[in-house]
């Protein structure tokens, strides 16, 4: 049986899974793209306890490449995807490799290229959650503001569902 390893997305940091049964591992493009402090924290622990940052392989970054082109992926990858993708690809032909992403875009590629991978959400936390206010009286919704332009009402906040 081959070991275990987990290549891990930005996404994958917010989440509470259990990476203990395996390696960890990630790439350095996704070490700059974690912001928030939970996400930090999450990032911390895991390195405490071995997870490697890594950078993918010139060979896979053009596999990934050709299978996102064929997926129609391409056009909405980022670098960052690109080289987690590669890392996870390269980590296939050794390990059995599980590819920890929220991203549908990465998720679809990553399938096409045969590559195990696991949604990081488990508790509904997503990466970006966007805020609006709606008035209380008519339901109007603004951006910003402490009161409805148009009838003068209170404003609550909500969660945009996307
Ligand atoms: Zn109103």
């Amino acid at each position: 049986m081959k070991d275990k390893v987990y290549v891990i997305d930005t996404s994958g940091f917010i989440a509470q899974l259990d990476f203990r049964d395996g390696t960890t591992v990630t790439v350095s493009a996704v070490v700059d793209e974690i912001m928030d402090s939970t996400s930090r924290l999450r990032f911390d622990l895991l390195k405490d306890a071995g997870l490697r940052v890594e950078l993918p392989d010139g060979a896979c970054r053009e596999k990934v490449r050709s299978a996102a082109i064929s997926t129609g992926d391409v056009s909405v990858l980022s670098v960052t995807d690109m080289d987690i993708l590669a890392k996870a690809l390269e980590l296939k032909s050794e390990f059995e490799v599980i590819l920890v992403t929220d991203d549908y875009a990465i998720q679809n590629v990553a399938a096409n290229l045969g590559i195990e991978y696991k949604t990081a959400a488990t508790s509904g936390i997503r990466k970006n959650v966007v805020w609006e206010l709606k008035c209380t009286g008519c339901g109007n919704v603004v951006k910003s503001g402490i009161e409805c332009p148009i009838c003068g009402s209170g404003l609550r906040r909500r969660r945009v569902k996307r």
